[in-house]
């Protein structure tokens, strides 16, 4: 059992970290790492992860090096931790051939017990060496997903830290990742531990966040509707590709809307000015590719819009947890069209990788397609997917606002005909021509006008169509078939509806809205509006203290701690420290500032 008992817990969270109490799984995480078992956590961005491993490293007499993918996370990681008066080292290529020395100093000479790496940097063999001399009893692996080939992320430079267990065999290991299925649970546990490894699985309710799936028409027109009610809060703008991310964010600066493009094509100056802004400036919307957002830690980001398909269920929540990491309530839209599944689809197909590999992927995007297509609550299709129990949330657009699930057997047969009497050889524009009954060349070439399903469904708009064409494909009715340039084929169940074997139930089409329907406000932290020109006080306070040092904003203060200040305005050193985020360190550092400006607003 643990020597240090639960007040001394958190006595020691508060003395290094600031914090009041543990967020949910903190404990029982430092508790099995400080009793000195390897564990493997699963739990969403944003849950806390990092103080789970960091606590019980400060508190053991051993040394921890922790393994993380990214540079600009390990230097937010070590700032974070500075400004809590807690060294750190780190080693990274961003650094120069001094500044890696002294830091590996630092830590040879316990001036710091955290050392963070790359995998590349730690598996070299100087490294391994030199760490054989260093007391090291943690290792922690970071993105821990990454070491998985059954994993959504594999990275080749994570296989080689399987072989940390047996280089380093009284170390205990602890893996960290935000998403990972049973089999990819099983491999990590299998590639890092070989003594019993406590798995944690846990949280990924994020019921601050509001679920809602829009369909791709007028994309354009519609965001820009969508952004128009969020003016002055800062969001995130996914898209599938450089060239959109570059057009979107043109389109929205030209409606007046504050957006920063960022996506891999830039360069890093670029990246990182854009990155700093976003963390510290208010309003800005963040248009970008995938390659944004791994070890964003802002807390205020109220809306992720998918303007396209992301790549799997694993890749949408990792990316919509990024919204309301503060707790209040934040909201995210995907928008979803058949396209883009296809499009999908042949990424996935023409990419690298075993078939089995690709077929596994092709399952975690199917799962995405089933929350997109979902007719009942949204959240119970996300967590189950996660092997989380749940109930109806009241905070999705199905909750709110449920759909009207119709018999539309007669309307599939017609489509399903429309398929089979073209040979099951075109994909779904011309099928929508031919049941559209529209005069194109290509229907005139191939003598489509005179097929008996020409113009079957002239009378049902277009868009009526497609939405049913988009729910047989996703109900697995019609199969698109790559290897033939995206033809729609009827599969067996697909062949049951044709005949009338069996129903065909599909969600009622309704005119493309651009909002989501919205829970009622919740009640926000109550700050008064004098309160709230305080608040934008101090964050302008906290901005220009984080500049001035060259760390995020948050490293200063979360949030939350500048809304407390602003409602509780502490004047004494006692005062200040009430507060949830200020420790002894923070106390030292900040209170003389921070009190002169709440005393000046005060007058
Ligand atoms: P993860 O690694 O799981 O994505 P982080 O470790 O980055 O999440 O934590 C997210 C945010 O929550 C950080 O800003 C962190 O400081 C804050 N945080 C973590 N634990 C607590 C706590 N017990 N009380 C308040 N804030 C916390
Ligand atoms: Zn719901």
């Amino acid at each position: 059992m643990t020597t240090i008992s639960e007040p001394e817990l958190l006595a020691t969270l508060k003395t290094t970290f600031g914090f009041d109490h543990f967020r949910a799984g903190q404990l029982e995480i430092v508790e099995t790492l400080l009793d000195g078992h390897d564990a493997l956590v699963v739990m969403p961005t944003g849950a806390g992860k990092s103080l789970s491993y960091q606590l019980p490293a400060i508190l053991s007499a051993n040394k921890t090096v922790i393994v993380s993918p990214l540079v600009a996370l390990m230097d937010d990681q070590v700032a974070a931790l500075r400004q809590n008066g807690i060294e750190a080292s780190k080693i990274h290529s961003h650094q120069s051939y001094e500044e890696n020395a002294d830091n590996w100093l630092q830590f040879a000479n316990h001036g710091a017990k955290l050392m963070y790496m790359s995998p590349e940097r730690l598996m070299q063999p100087r490294m391994l060496e030199a760490l054989k001399h260093q007391s090291v009893g943690m290792f922690v692996v970071d993105e821990a997903h990454c070491i998985s080939k059954w994993g959504a992320a594999f990275r080749p430079e994570y296989e080689a830290l399987s072989q940390l267990k047996t280089l380093f065999p009284q170390a205990q290991m602890a893996a960290f990742t935000a998403t990972a299925d049973d089999a990819t649970r099983r491999d990590i546990a299998a590639k890092l531990s070989d003594q019993n490894c406590k798995v944690f699985l846990r949280g990924f309710d994020r019921p601050n966040l509001s679920l809602a799936v829009l369909p791709k028409e007028k994309l354009k027109d519609n965001l820009l509707a969508l952004l128009d009610t969020k003016r002055g809060q800062s969001g995130i703008v996914y898209c599938l590709s450089r060239k959109d991310v570059d057009d979107i964010a043109a389109t929205l600066n030209g409606a007046g809307f504050q957006a920063l493009a960022y996506h891999a094509g830039k360069d890093s100056d670029y990246r990182r000015t854009a990155q700093n802004r976003f963390m510290t400036e208010d309003g800005l919307i963040m248009v970008a590719t995938i390659a944004f957002g791994m070890g964003i830690d802002k807390q205020d980001i109220r809306f992720v819009i998918h303007a396209s398909l992301p790549s799997s269920m694993e890749a949408f929540y990792q990316e919509i947890g990024r919204a309301g990491r503060d707790g209040q309530p934040a909201e995210t839209i995907l928008f979803y069209g058949t396209q883009d599944f296809i499009k999908r689809q042949n990424m996935i197909f023409d990419g690298e990788g075993d078939q089995d590999f690709k077929l596994r992927e092709f399952k975690r995007l199917e799962a995405l397609i089933g929350y997109c297509e979902a007719t009942t609550c949204r959240r119970m299709s996300i967590l189950t997917y996660f092997d989380e129990a749940s109930a109806p949330c009241g905070n999705c657009d199905n909750c709110l606002d449920p759909p009207t699930v119709e018999d539309y057997s007669v309307q599939a047969q017609q489509i399903l005909q429309a398929v089979h009497q073209t040979g099951q050889f075109f994909g779904q524009a011309h099928i929508l021509d031919v049941l559209n009954g529209a005069q194109t060349a290509k229907i005139r070439q191939r003598n489509h006008h005179d097929l008996a399903c020409f113009g079957a469904l002239a009378d049902s708009p277009r868009a009526e169509v497609k939405a049913l064409l988009r729910q047989l494909i996703a109900t697995g009715a019609l199969r698109v078939n790559l290897e033939r340039y995206g033809a729609l084929e009827i599969t067996q169940s697909g062949a049951q509806i044709g005949q009338g074997e069996a129903a065909f139930m599909a969600k009622k089409p309704r005119a493309a809205k651009t909002t989501a329907p919205r829970k009622a406000a919740k009640t926000r932290q109550p700050v008064d509006r004098a309160d709230e020109a305080l608040f934008q006080d101090l964050k302008a306070l906290r901005l220009a203290l984080a500049q001035e040092k060259n760390i995020p904003a948050y490293a200063v203060f979360h949030d939350a701690a500048l809304r407390d200040f602003a409602a509780l305005k502490p004047q004494t050193r006692e005062q200040f420290k009430q507060v949830n985020g200020v420790g002894p360190k923070k106390l030292d550092l900040y209170f003389e500032t921070f009190a002169a400006a709440i005393k000046q607003h005060i007058g």
